[in-house]
């Protein structure tokens, strides 16, 4: 391995003893990139790889906030920015019990490369609190995200930093927050948080972007190997609004998701979820109880499976993992191998380990697309939403699509001419962290010392 890489990862693991997330992503990232380090010696000189390590501002804070039966709660809450280098820090916050600060660091660190390849200005960033929303009522999630954006408040805006939801932050937390911002700034401040209502300034499509995105970049990946998305099964995990997207996409092209991944276990419809009938209910069984599909089964008379995930069934064509991080480790990696199955699309943030992920890659016959480029169309859509209220007006829903639809063959595009300039020939992933490291670097060049 290149020895400046080698060096890097040595201080980052050593700087950051408990932080495995964080220590995962930034491995994988920087191994993948070697050739373009090898062949910018200017890189080193100027500390690029010690830099893009270190989040620029990583700012932890104290969230009180009263119960309905008015007990007292104290939550961390977290912002971590990392490099504003192409623009103002962009990026999500997340809310569940699981977030600390290795997982928003690891996420914010993702975040940065995963902006850059959607070629708009936005930097990468994240946030989040181990405040979990589920089981909580509107009262609570309400008084929750006002404590929380009243410390937040200062560290963000419009030209600063604008969040936007991740798992646990839907419309509602956005909503919420954002009245709160409005409320302390005594100004509409609108593109300082994305993911708004399309009732409060948001962007048509934004719910479901990111998985829109992600059938827009599979239709890229099948049409290279002369092969179209009409009649593919799809198994994924997760039906958030990213999961539901892709079904919902899938379905108007012709596709089908057979299988779908809950907590507690999975789903097997061979006819679909194609219907507006299905669509809907998965809606609601998710405002009514996330943690819980099997009544989809019971609802539609299919096979639902406890406490198992579907990777590695046989009768589908692609896998999209939806769900989150590290859903697919090596034991999983084997079964998808053995399956026989021609596309692993990664959709979540980091769902596959590294070991896994690599061998995964070592498969002759299988497509690996990585995360940052697959699930880019949310963020891409945010910052449109962010153009759109800078510019005080609204797209229509063709505008938006349209450009999402640009945008998505844009990230497929640029990854694989990344991938081929240097030496590596078909590689969606390394393909991907390459175009977009390349252009946070050379922005750092121009910038000087920062
Ligand atoms: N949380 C989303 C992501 O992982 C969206 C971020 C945003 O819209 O700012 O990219």
């Amino acid at each position: 391995m290149n020895k400046y890489i080698e060096r890097v990862l040595e201080e980052t693991r050593a700087k950051n003893p408990d932080q495995v997330l964080f220590q995962q992503t930034v491995e994988e990232v920087l191994k993948s990139v070697e050739p373009l380090i090898d062949a910018h010696p200017e890189y080193e000189a100027a500390c690029i790889l010690e830099r893009m390590v270190e989040a620029e501002r990583a700012i932890e804070f104290r969230v009180v906030w009263m119960d309905d039966q008015l007990k007292y709660h104290v939550n961390r809450g977290y912002r971590v920015q990392f490099n504003a280098s192409l623009g103002p820090y962009k990026g999500g916050l997340r809310f569940s019990s699981k977030v600390n600060l290795d997982t928003i660091k690891f996420l914010g660190f993702e975040q940065v490369y995963k902006d850059a390849l959607t070629g708009l200005p936005i930097g990468g960033c994240k946030g989040g609190s181990d405040f979990d929303p589920i089981g909580k009522s509107d009262g609570e999630v309400m008084r929750f995200c006002q404590a929380f954006m009243t410390e937040l408040y200062r560290h963000i805006g419009p030209d600063v930093d604008s969040p936007a939801g991740d798992v646990g932050v839907g419309g509602r937390e956005i909503g919420y927050l954002y009245g709160q911002y409005r409320r302390i700034m005594g100004l509409s401040g609108l593109g300082a948080l994305t993911g708004k209502d399309v009732k409060t300034g948001g962007s048509i499509l934004r719910p479901e972007a990111t998985g829109f995105g992600a059938v827009y970049y599979l239709c890229e990946a099948l049409k290279h190997d002369g092969e179209e998305i009409k009649g593919k099964r799809l198994a994924i995990s997760g039906y958030g609004n990213v999961g539901w997207g892709i079904m919902k996409k899938a379905a108007e092209l012709g596709a089908k998701v057979t299988y779908f991944a809950g907590p507690d276990g999975y789903i097997h419809d061979p006819d679909g979820v194609c219907t507006d009938e299905k669509l809907n209910f998965i809606l609601e069984m998710r405002a009514k109880d996330p943690m819980h599909c099997k009544p989809y089964a019971e609802k539609f008379g299919c096979e639902f499976v406890e406490g198992q995930k579907a990777w590695g069934v046989k009768d589908v064509d692609i896998y999209m993992p939806a769900a989150t991080q590290n859903d697919v480790n090596m034991d999983w990696a084997k079964k998808i191998a053995e399956s026989g199955v021609k596309y692993y699309i990664e959709v979540a943030n980091m769902p596959t380990t590294n070991d896994a992920l690599a061998f995964l890659k070592s498969q002759k016959n299988l497509v690996v697309a990585p995360s940052k480029a697959v699930n880019a169309c949310g963020v891409a859509v945010s910052e449109l939403e962010m153009a759109q209220n800078a510019q005080r007006l609204y797209w229509t829903a063709e505008e938006v699509d349209a450009k999402m639809h640009g945008i998505m063959v844009n990230i497929y595009n640029s990854s694989v001419k990344a991938a081929e300039k240097y030496g590596l020939g078909y590689d969606l992933v390394a393909g991907a962290n390459i175009a977009g490291f390349e252009r946070v670097a050379d922005a750092m060049l121009c910038q000087g010392i920062f």
